[in-house]
């Protein structure tokens, strides 16, 4: 995905390839199509090309916001008590298996309640 965009009203005249002082905009003609690149590692954010586009082309505010993209997406495993997102299930995979044994869903706050249970069940059947 490009935060450089251009609309409809660019006419390839490449004045923002030729001025851009970062080298950041490129062009290739392939065939009947003229494509023009723009590459974000060297684009500086000067605004120069928005400023010297003749066609009013450039939509530069794209430049400047930016947003973040999803670089992917993993399966949650939740807290079985309360339901809280607590690792992913890939993680949960690679630790189990390090450890030799399977790491139960349970959030830090629910961590221990199995046991809790099991010593209140205990305790309470004494008391009685
Ligand atoms: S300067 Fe404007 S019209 Fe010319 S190629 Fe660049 S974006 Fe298109
Ligand atoms: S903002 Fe500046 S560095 Fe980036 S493409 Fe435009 S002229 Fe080049």
């Amino acid at each position: 995905m490009s935060y450089f965009k251009v609309n409809e009203k660019c006419n390839g005249c490449l004045a923002c390839v030729q001025n851009c002082p970062a080298s950041a905009l490129k062009y290739i003609d392939k065939g009947e199509t003229r494509e023009i690149l723009h590459n974000m590692s060297l684009c500086a954010r000067c605004g120069h090309c928005w400023r010297i586009c003749p066609q009013d082309a450039i939509e530069f505010k794209y430049l400047l916001t930016g947003e973040f993209d999803t670089v992917t997406s993993l399966d949650l495993v939740h807290c079985k008590v309360c339901g809280e997102p607590i690792f992913t299930a890939n993680l949960g995979e690679t630790v189990s298996k390090n450890l030799e044994s399977t790491v139960e869903a349970l959030c830090p706050e629910h961590k221990g309640s199995e046991a809790v249970k099991v010593w209140k069940q205990f305790a309470f059947k004494k008391v009685s």
